[in-house]
């Protein structure tokens, strides 16, 4: 009650609350949303510092100040709101961002891990921050761009049950496996079920998807497009989730207002949705919205897509800025989408330029570069969804 008090009386607006709280067994249970809803302005801690009482006596400066150093969360994603924390383990506290809490609240928006090259997810794993593409790519050409972006370092691959190209995903991957000595943990495949026939009959859909990529699980699933049966769909993955053979699950093609009715017919929040993100197609206001609900935003046709790839990479405003650093228009583009909190899978299957999307980690694009870039916004689609 004294904690309300103090909360009734004063204007937290704009102000950062850090939580830490000594309890005999239940941590911080609702008190954050509690903190949230009288202070709905604040920020609230990502990461809360929890002491079980009977280990008070155990609990050493070195643990305050480990637990001190980590809240840089703070300054690199200052919009993190009211989210329930512990201090149990990284892993075990993101996972309940994602699947204990309602979908559609606010959360805190997940982080890139630059030097691990990986973002944790909602759903506890963690997802490479870049791909390859698949779309288009089918028989030899498929396995040769796939096993070539393995051998690269390349640990994330998007395919679709739509590309026609599971089978050759999944034997890819098989012998890359068996070949250069990866394990099945490092590699990330994302597939995705179709509208239509394949979500009206989800668990045989999903099932197929699993068959057919045969590696055992699936990383992550999508729902490629809303649909008049996506919540049946969802559903569906999610009981798939629960029985261990997806890890994760997302959605495809899902803008502000149709995460707005969908999430809150959910169980599992969505660990990453897959929209359109170019230059020229920027989505400014999507991704933070879905950022800020703790959900991961990967874009498709990073370079432009087909037949648009040629204008975008030949833009003075980024050839400059790939001269002035001496990379490529494709790797600032892909730096630029990193730098936003977007995750990239170029599409390609010439081995130069797969190698070349994974060399974006040792240069940086400053402000003024990002907003060069982000001036190019013409929101200008080159797919129909
Ligand atoms: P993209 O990545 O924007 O562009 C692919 C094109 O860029 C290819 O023609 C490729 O040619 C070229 N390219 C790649 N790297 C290059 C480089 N470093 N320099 C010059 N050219 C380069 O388009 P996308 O492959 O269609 O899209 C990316 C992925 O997003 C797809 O593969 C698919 O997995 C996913 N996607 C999802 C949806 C959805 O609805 N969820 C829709 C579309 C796509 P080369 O082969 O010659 O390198």
């Amino acid at each position: 009650m004294a904690v309300y008090s103090f909360l009734e009386e004063y204007d937290l607006a704009g102000k950062t609350i850090i939580p830490f709280v000594t309890s005999g067994a239940s941590g911080f249970t609702g008190t954050l949303d509690a903190i949230g809803d009288l202070q709905p302005d604040a920020r609230i801690c990502t990461k809360g510092f929890d002491v079980k009482h009977a280990n008070v006596a155990a609990v050493t400066e070195d643990d305050v100040n480990k637990w001190l150093d980590g809240l840089s969360i703070l300054e690199e994603f200052p919009q993190a709101s009211s989210i329930a924390s512990s201090t149990t383990g990284e892993e075990e506290s993101a996972a309940r961002a994602g699947y204990g809490s309602q979908p559609g609240q606010d959360t805190a928006a997940a982080v890139f891990d630059f030097e691990t090259q990986r973002v944790m997810l909602n759903s506890g794993y963690k997802m490479p921050l870049n791909g390859l593409g698949t779309y288009s790519l089918h028989g030899d050409t498929c396995v040769n761009a796939v096993k070539s972006a393995l051998e690269n370092g390349v640990r994330l691959i998007d395919t679709a049950s739509a590309y026609g190209n599971e089978e050759e995903v999944g034997r890819a991957v098989r012998e890359a496996m068996e070949e250069l000595g990866i394990p099945r943990e490092e590699i990330f495949v994302i597939t995705k079920i179709y509208p239509g026939s394949e979500m009206a009959s989800p668990e045989a859909s999903i099932q197929a998807c699993l068959d057919r990529l045969d590696l055992g699980y699936v990383d992550m699933m999508l729902l490629h497009h809303p649909d008049r049966n996506d919540v049946k769909a969802y559903k569906a993955m999610e009981k798939f989730v629960e029985a261990g053979k997806i890890r994760s699950i997302g959605l495809s093609n899902w803008y502000v207002a149709e995460l707005t009715g969908f999430l809150p017919q959910v169980s599992i929040t969505p660990a990453l949705v897959q929209n359109e993100i170019h230059p020229y197609y920027q989505e400014n206001d999507v991704i933070p919205f879905i950022q800020e609900k703790g959900i991961v935003v990967q874009g498709w046709y990073p370079l432009g897509g087909r037949g648009h790839t040629a204008e975008l990479l030949g833009d003075p405003v980024i050839s400059g800025i790939a001269a002035a650093h001496g990379k490529t228009s494709a790797q600032v583009i892909l730096r630029w989408n990193l730098q936003k909190g977007v995750v990239v899978i170029p599409g390609s299957s010439n081995p130069d330029h797969i190698k070349e999307n994974t060399e974006l980690y040792g240069f940086e694009l400053t402000d003024a570069e990002m907003a060069q870039i982000n001036a190019l916004d013409r929101n200008e689609k080159h797919d129909w969804y």
